[in-house]
């Protein structure tokens, strides 16, 4: 497999604070709390895309984050939710969790992960409203969403495949287009080597090629790559012909037309379904001519014969180079979009996305854990450290509603059970109290 592998970091949006307001009456001193809720943050949603090959364009950028939802307002008016993040990620791209766990497989094309949940928005004063507390004058702050390192890897599928004799130039012509070399796992057949590359197209745009020295080096004779090679390369969308224009400086037109005659022949032979692939065909090293009438004449015929795009290039003074990427890029485009289509029409009425849920976090939520440090225990448990974290814990009613919280929760008796002695220090997130009888 060839691996192409990317480390990102997500943040889903901050839940907005809830705030504290009151509206008066008018004519008399009643007032009334009315301070909103906060919005909840935006999620980070990652969304597989035919029209990506690679993960590139995760080097140059590596933060993600979603937008935090607003405060609230008063009149119990709700600040706005943060909008979502959608990351796109080329189909077959596998994520995986910060100890190389699988988190999801985006297969198909569409399909959705949910990678981070936006924190959730704080209440407005309006909330704590109750029998024994009329005017709240404290609000929840909003939930805060954290960051986390995940994995992104993907199996690189070769969009373009070179094939043409030993010596014709496509290792030049790969590492002449490429912008990165993906690393390239072990194949068991190492005397012919794969090659991989990535072309970047106008920046965002990327396709990979890749060169099957199998084809002409005999591989439909039993020498070749093996099949993991071949299922990868029958992936593939287009193939280039490279043909070796230095033939040309002692042999007629002709023989270049024949040498692409043999050449399709064996990939014919090799796998019928690459044989009917759309291809284009490239006569390379023109930098051998100075009078190119020879080329040029290969070229009409090779037109003519084959009804394909015919380009005159020299890999190595990188003549012809940019008007192939071009070429390439365009065709591979075109292609993409027929297999979308095809995919599409294929599910229609199938609902095909899938939404992989946030199941790992949900069990995260219920860990209780006491770590203890001296004289002080620290709690470590989620759903606690969350409800800490919301709270304004300089505000002396927040406060008071925190401990009558917990003491409902009887987070006492359960932190009692758990061995820690009445008197003791405990510490959940920022508060810290004595554990009392
Ligand atoms: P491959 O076997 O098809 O991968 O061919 P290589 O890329 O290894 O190239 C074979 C030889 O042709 C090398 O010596 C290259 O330097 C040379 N070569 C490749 N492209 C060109 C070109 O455009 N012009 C010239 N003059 N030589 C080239
Ligand atoms: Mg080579």
């Amino acid at each position: 497999m060839f691996l192409d592998e990317a480390q990102i970091n997500i943040k889903a949006g901050d839940g907005g604070n809830g705030i504290v307001s009151f509206f008066l009456l008018k004519g008399s001193y009643k007032k009334i709390a009315c301070g909103g809720n906060g919005g909840r943050g935006g999620n980070v949603i990652i969304r597989s895309t035919p029209n990506l090959s690679t993960l590139l364009g995760f080097k140059k950028k590596v933060h993600f984050k979603a937008e935090s939802g607003q405060a609230g307002m008063p009149n119990n008016r709700t600040g706005r939710t943060g909008e979502d993040l959608l990351i796109y990620v080329p189909t077959g791209t596998i994520i995986k969790d910060g100890e190389k766990q699988i988190l999801a497989d985006l297969v198909k094309d569409g399909q959705e992960y949910h990678a981070a949940a936006g924190g959730a928005g704080g209440r407005g004063n309006a909330n704590f409203v109750s029998q024994e507390r009329r005017f709240p004058g404290f609000a929840e702050k909003g939930e805060k969403a954290q960051d986390a390192w995940i994995v992104l890897e993907l199996r690189l599928l070769a969009d373009v495949a070179l094939v043409g004799f030993p010596n014709s130039g496509k290792s030049t012509i790969i590492s002449r287009i490429s912008a990165a070399k993906p690393k390239i796992a072990d194949y068991p057949f190492t005397t012919l080597t794969p090659n991989l590359g990535v072309v970047s197209y106008n920046d965002d745009s990327t396709f990979v090629v890749a060169d099957i020295p199998g084809i002409i080096e005999g591989a439909h004779k039993g020498v070749g790559l093996g099949d993991r090679f071949l299922r990868h390369i029958l992936r593939s969308k287009i193939l280039a012909v490279i043909l070796d224009g230095a033939l040309l400086l002692e042999n007629e037109p002709e023989e270049l037309v024949k040498s692409f005659q043999v050449i399709r022949n064996e990939v014919k032979l090799y796998e019928p379904s690459l044989y009917k692939k759309d291809y284009i065909i490239v006569i390379n090293k023109t930098d051998l001519f100075q009078n190119t009438d020879k080329l040029e004449a290969a070229a009409k015929e090779l037109k003519k014969k084959s009804r394909k795009p015919v380009l005159m290039i020299s890999a190595v003074s990188s003549v012809g180079i940019d008007k192939l990427v071009k070429v390439l890029y365009e065709r591979v485009v075109k292609a993409r979009l027929l297999s979308e289509q095809a995919e599409k029409a294929k599910e229609l009425g199938e609902k095909s996305y899938k939404v992989y849920s946030v199941g790992k976090i949900e069990e995260e939520k219920e860990k209780f854990e006491i770590i203890k440090d001296g004289e002080e225990y620290i709690v470590k448990n989620k759903r606690l450290e969350r409800l800490v974290s919301m709270t304004n814990l300089e505000n002396k009613e927040a406060l008071e509603y925190l401990k009558n919280k917990l003491k409902k929760m009887k987070t006492g008796d359960r932190l009692k059970k758990m061995g820690i002695e009445v008197g003791s220090t405990v510490i959940i997130g920022n508060l810290v109290f004595e554990l009392i009888e």
